[in-house]
């Protein structure tokens, strides 16, 4: 059930609605928007007499959310979400870029792909420290030794972080270093996951799972969600189909989908969607087209010698191609990419 309250509503009023809303039983969650604030109440029973909430001063409406998810759906929250990351927005006018390494690998290359992304005009280093890997053969991360020298690099080139979390153990440790959670596609639906990453306090990207349709994805937010995080972002990274040209097949429709059905940031990964080199610049283009409010893409000096993903990482000088080009694109639809 969602509860409008009136724009001029009180404190004493709110408390009340509040403490109202609790008493009959519902957990209650608190959007505070530009023109007014609106409360989700989760837990309707369907023979609850909503009249009973609508006769409470300062309330101007109320209605059921019939949609599965939901927190995270637009009849919760019309206007879009943005993530304030520090001196970072996610979600607003700004097409933020987060680049770097798939894996964090030694000091020498963390630096110097921080420097790279950072020098192109990039926000935001991204790099695994803890890497689920198909193979438990394949490199694993340096686990909290790439936290650090992650954090170490991010700061000295002016960049936030972004880092997976792999596991429940990990979140305490990966929150002590990193800016932003990420939640892999590989745990999109590791729902004992999702319900601790809840409960921490810093912002998380959820990726789509490779076999996850959208609602599948707005459901598993919604985990996050209701359990206190409301900096949730989502992530389309490519799903599995009987293409085999291209590593995944990118969800180019997700972009505006999941913009109509959700308020949150859409993030777009063209590097992960195509697993290619030369198909991740095309892509970025179309995903800034098609309104992402965020890119992630996988960069290195060196790929031949990467310790994962080096196919799809983009060499220093097609990624300062890839920035121009998706600036142009930017703002042609009437945004910007610093
Ligand atoms: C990654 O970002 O390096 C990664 C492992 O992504 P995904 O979970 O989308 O495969
Ligand atoms: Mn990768």
């Amino acid at each position: 059930m969602v509860v409008v309250l009136e724009k001029n509503v009180s404190d004493s009023q709110l408390e009340n609605v509040i403490s109202r809303l609790e008493g009959f039983g519902f957990s209650v969650h608190k959007s505070t928007g530009d023109e007014q604030i609106v409360l989700g109440a989760i837990g309707v029973r369907p023979e609850f007499d909503i009249r009973k909430v609508k006769i409470l001063d300062g309330v101007a409406d109320v209605f059921r959310i019939t949609e599965p998810f939901k927190l995270a759906g637009r009849s919760y929250k019309k206007e879009d979400t943005v993530l304030k990351i520090k001196d970072v927005e996610i979600g607003g006018n700004e097409v933020i870029v987060m680049a770097g390494p798939c894996s964090v690998e030694s000091e020498q290359q963390i630096f110097k792909i921080a420097e790279i992304v950072s020098k192109a005009g990039t926000k935001i280093l991204r790099g695994g420290a803890f890497k689920p890997r198909t193979s438990p053969y394949s490199f694993q991360g340096l686990g909290e030794e790439g936290l650090k020298l992650m954090r170490r690099a991010a700061d000295e080139n002016n960049l936030l972080m972004i880092t997976e979390v792999l596991e429940i153990n990990h979140i305490p440790l990966v929150e002590k270093y990193t800016d932003i959670f990420q939640v892999g596609a590989r745990n999109m639906q590791n729902f004992s996951l999702l319900r601790e990453i809840g409960k921490a306090s810093k912002p998380v990207m959820l990726k789509r799972g490779l076999a996850a349709t959208i609602d599948d994805l707005l459901m598993s937010a919604e985990y996050i969600l209701v359990n206190g995080n409301e900096q949730v972002m989502l992530c389309e990274r490519g799903i599995r189909t009987f293409e085999t040209n291209t590593r995944n097949t990118f969800d180019l429709s997700a972009i505006p989908v999941i913009h109509k059905r959700s308020h949150l940031p859409v993030v777009a990964d063209p590097s992960h969607a195509t697993g290619m080199r030369d198909k991740v610049l095309p892509m970025a283009r179309a995903a800034v087209a098609a309104g992402c409010d965020a890119l992630m893409i996988e960069v290195h000096h060196d790929p031949e010698n990467a310790l994962s993903d080096g196919p799809q990482a983009l060499l220093p000088d097609d990624f300062t191609v890839l920035m121009k080009q998706v600036k142009a694109i930017a703002e042609v639809i009437g945004r910007k990419i610093a």
